[in-house]
């Protein structure tokens, strides 16, 4: 029997494509996976839900760029290359203009990545969406939060802070000039994970995460996993901010700066540490996926996280500089 309404029809209308790499995509109790010799899988669940992690007129395009973006990041710091995902969303009707715009960003960006949709779920409920990504990396290969060595450099991939400001703007917290709002707003909204930079890193950085929380956060984890501490060039980290580089932006308070560097969500890049002997390969690495890349720091062996001022002074971290944590 073909179903034209409900979950099955909207299933096969908008989300069943056939697959190309994988053996069984959408359609039975399982899909499968074939993961080549000599790879392991790499796997990572993100999930979004109305209000807490997207504003309910978001446009659906961009929701379902966003959802597998996240989702694509944690692969990104893995040095995975993606494979396969798993689509389960909870939607309050079934709307077909709202599903058509959703999987039209959701497939671009799973397209440019070759990344395809196996399964999923579909229920009714408040709009919430859980993306499942799976990912191959050689074995043994994949970059971890717990190798980071005493001496390495801190890295991080192309700007800080612009989704924080952008959120800020949003929330009418600060007005910002309308030409650079939509450049941070699209920060926010249409993040590009750094999977080919991560998979570039491989066998040259010791250790990565992506930031998600924050960086300070993001960084931490880091430090926490590795039993090493940090210091941060807060010159450099200031110059990330995309927005402040607008020529209607010379007001911004440093304050406002390092808030949305150091302690903003949302930005999806990587945080990696490498030896000062990979300098050379590093750039080289960045350079051959045309992701620009900044050295931030420096990992020391006291514990814990200190800011080096433009002055050259020692800071502590201010108490505001804390990432986001759900149920803190
Ligand atoms: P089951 O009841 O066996 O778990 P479902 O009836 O939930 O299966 O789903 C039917 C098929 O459609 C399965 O192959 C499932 O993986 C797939 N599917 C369900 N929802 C989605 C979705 N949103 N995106 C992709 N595939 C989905
Ligand atoms: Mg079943």
């Amino acid at each position: 029997m073909t179903q034209t309404r409900g979950e099955f029809a909207l299933i096969r209308r908008f989300f069943q494509r056939p697959t190309k790499r994988s053996p069984l995509g959408v359609g039975d109790d399982c899909a499968l996976l074939a993961p080549r010799p000599g790879m392991q899988l790499a796997v990572s669940s993100d999930m979004l839900l109305q209000d807490r992690h997207f504003f309910p007129d978001v446009a659906p395009q961009l929701l379902g760029h966003k959802a597998l973006a996240v989702n694509l990041s944690d692969l990104a710091a893995c040095g995975a290359k993606p494979l396969a995902f798993t689509l389960a969303i909870a939607m309050p009707k079934a709307s077909a203009a709202w599903c058509q715009a959703f999987s039209k960003g959701l497939f671009a960006l799973a397209d440019a990545h070759d990344c395809e949709l196996i399964g999923g779920d579909t229920i009714q409920g408040p709009l919430s969406i859980c993306i499942t990504v799976f990912g191959e990396v050689p074995q043994g290969q994949a970059l971890l939060r717990s190798q980071a060595q005493v001496g390495d450099d801190i890295w991080v991939s192309g700007h800080l802070g612009d989704a924080r400001l952008a959120l800020e703007a949003l929330l009418r917290q600060h007005v910002l000039p309308a030409r650079v709002l939509s450049q941070a707003r699209q920060r926010l909204e249409q993040p590009t994970p750094r999977v080919e930079l991560g998979q570039a890193l491989r066998g040259i950085a010791n250790s990565a995460i992506d930031l998600s929380d924050g960086l300070m956060g993001d960084l931490g984890h880091i430090l926490v996993a590795s039993r090493v501490g940090a210091c941060l060039e807060l010159q450099v980290t200031r110059s990330l901010l995309k927005a402040a580089q607008h020529p209607q932006m010379r007001m911004l308070a440093t304050s406002r700066v390092d808030i949305c560097t150091l302690s903003g969500g949302d930005d999806y890049e990587l945080c990696f540490t490498a030896a000062p002997s990979q300098r050379a390969a590093v750039l080289q690495a960045a350079q051959s996926c045309a992701t620009p890349v900044s050295r931030i720091g420096q990992i020391e062996a006291e514990p814990g996280l200190r800011l080096r001022s433009p002055e050259g002074d020692l800071l502590q971290p201010p108490r505001w500089v804390s990432s986001f944590n759900h149920f803190s």
